[in-house]
């Protein structure tokens, strides 16, 4: 397999993607997840959010399940030992072969070393997308924000809110909020990126990776979209 495939899309045009981990970078609340999911579709590339699989593991019950679910109830980080094992397992699987997304992870100096060794002993590249957001927009957004407990699907009462108010456009399913994007959560989150990930981006540049900065408060998703794969398609 080359390092660099050129995907085809509908329109015509290409997309060059590198064998890389693309590291979504930003708040609570800073469209990681949104921005992920638009790069998955144009890139075909898996996305590896962290707190997905916690999520999963919380829904069926078993023993990590039930070991984070009281901490990501609080809004608090689980911890470094258990979420390293999940990626570390994840990126064992043949889909990653041609690159990553990473949202929501790392978010510690602790992940980040354990991650960039790991990265290191696979050959992987890595560029850093740090999604800049005022705290204030967040809180606003992340208020807004339902999720369908059956697909998964993200909706946002200012951004995109549903066909009908409360109810998934998908599987009709009644949206709920989710646990950890309660207000007293959100700000808990907020406080956690301070003190733990925001000194992340240091971490970054003082090893040399690559980081750029994209405005994710006044552009809409689809620009802020356009400005990361002009970022990612830069050599
Ligand atoms: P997210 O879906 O990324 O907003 O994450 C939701 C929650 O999952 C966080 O508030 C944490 O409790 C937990 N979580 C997700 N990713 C990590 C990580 N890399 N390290 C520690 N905790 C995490």
């Amino acid at each position: 397999m080359g390092l660099t495939q050129t995907i085809a899309e509908p329109a015509g045009l290409s997309v060059q993607v590198k064998r890389r981990a693309l590291i979504l970078f930003g708040s609570p609340g800073s469209g990681k997840g949104t921005q992920s999911k638009y790069l998955v579709e144009r890139l075909g590339i898996p996305q590896i959010s962290t707190g997905d699989m916690l999520r999963e593991h919380i829904q069926c019950g078993d023993e990590i399940g039930l070991k984070v679910r009281d901490l990501m109830r609080a809004g608090s980080l689980v911890s470094d030992e258990l979420v390293n094992r999940l990626v570390e397992e994840r990126l064992r699987e043949p889909d990653t072969d041609r690159g990553f997304i990473l949202d929501g992870y790392p978010l510690t100096l602790q992940q980040a070393d354990t991650m960039s060794a790991l990265l290191a002993r696979l050959g992987i590249g890595q560029l850093v997308i740090h999604l800049v957001v005022d705290y204030t927009v967040i809180i606003a957004r992340i208020s807004g924000r339902r999720q369908c407990p059956a697909c998964g699907t993200l909706y946002n009462a200012t951004s995109k809110p549903p066909q009908v108010a409360g109810v998934c456009d998908l599987d009709r399913t009644a949206l709920v909020i989710r646990e950890d994007d309660r207000e007293s959560v959100v700000r808990e989150r907020l406080e956690a990126y301070d003190q733990k990930t925001r000194p992340l981006l240091d971490h970054f540049r003082q090893t040399g990776e690559r980081v750029v900065e994209i405005d994710a408060s006044s552009l809409k998703p689809d620009g802020v979209f356009e400005k990361i794969l002009e970022q990612v398609q830069t050599k």
